[in-house]
């Protein structure tokens, strides 16, 4: 099965990618997440994107298009995957679709994660996540049991920059304007679904694997 999840800053792709994966044992991929292991690594890659995402802007197309086409061209995705944060850009729907294309594949299902914009500001300004693992925690929605640690690595948790108010209006901004046109992409090929993320975790999740499962 290839899903990808599709949803503003602060929906609860991330989270919601994790929980799924599990159930299907599928690998999670996250663009976001990808980029932020290359900064932390002080590779090439990291610190092109670092300028970028420091303004909350989009990564070239090129740059993401190559990451992600080499991490979907590794053996463990043969059996599918979950891809969270690409596509962000017209452009990066139709590479996809032409990587995919080339490997005798296609995506299945974009599951689109809908919520209200003042609920994402709220979502963001509370978000922690994992330095080791990246999985997003919420100091009031979804608190770790031990304050400051990761539930599942014990990795210290932080708060990204760009989640600061300003730059999540920039994110929020280049979302409605560059990456909300690729719905009707996938809506003209019968693919997308739009689920209620403006409710529980867990209530997100039985929509979604009602979908997907
Ligand atoms: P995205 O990957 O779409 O940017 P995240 O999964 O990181 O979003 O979630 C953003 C923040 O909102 C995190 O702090 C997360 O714990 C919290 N969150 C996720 N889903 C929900 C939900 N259904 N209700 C309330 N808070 C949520
Ligand atoms: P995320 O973790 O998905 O919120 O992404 C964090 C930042 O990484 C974004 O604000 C962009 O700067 C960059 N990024 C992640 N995915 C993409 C993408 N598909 N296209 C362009 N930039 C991206």
């Amino acid at each position: 099965m290839y899903i990808v999840m599709l949803g503003a800053p602060g929906a609860g792709k991330g989270t919601q990618a994790d929980i799924v994966r599990q159930n299907l044992d599928l690998p999670h991929i996250a663009s976001g997440n990808l980029f932020r292991q290359s900064m932390d690594n002080n590779t090439e890659l990291g610190l092109l994107a670092k300028s970028y995402m420091e303004k909350g802007t989009l990564v070239p197309d090129g740059i993401v298009i190559k990451m992600i086409s080499q991490r979907i061209s590794e053996v463990d995705c043969n059996k599918g995957w979950i891809l969270e944060g690409f596509p962000r850009t017209l452009q990066q729907a139709v590479a996809l679709d032409q990587v995919l294309t080339e490997q005798g594949k296609a995506v299945d299902k974009t599951i689109y994660v809908e919520v209200p914009e003042e609920e994402l500001v709220k979502r963001l300004s509370g978000r922690w996540i994992c330095k080791k693992c990246q999985t997003p925690y919420h100091q009031e929605a979804f608190p770790p049991v031990i304050a400051g640690k990761c539930d599942k690595c014990g990795g210290e948790l932080y708060q990204r920059l760009d989640d600061k108010e300003q730059t999540v209006r920039n994110r929020l901004k280049i979302f409605k304007e560059i990456t909300v046109p690729i719905l009707g992409y996938y809506k003209k090929q019968n693919k997308l679904v739009k689920v209620n993320g403006n409710q529980g975790i867990e209530k997100v999740t039985e929509e979604i694997l009602s979908e997907v499962a």
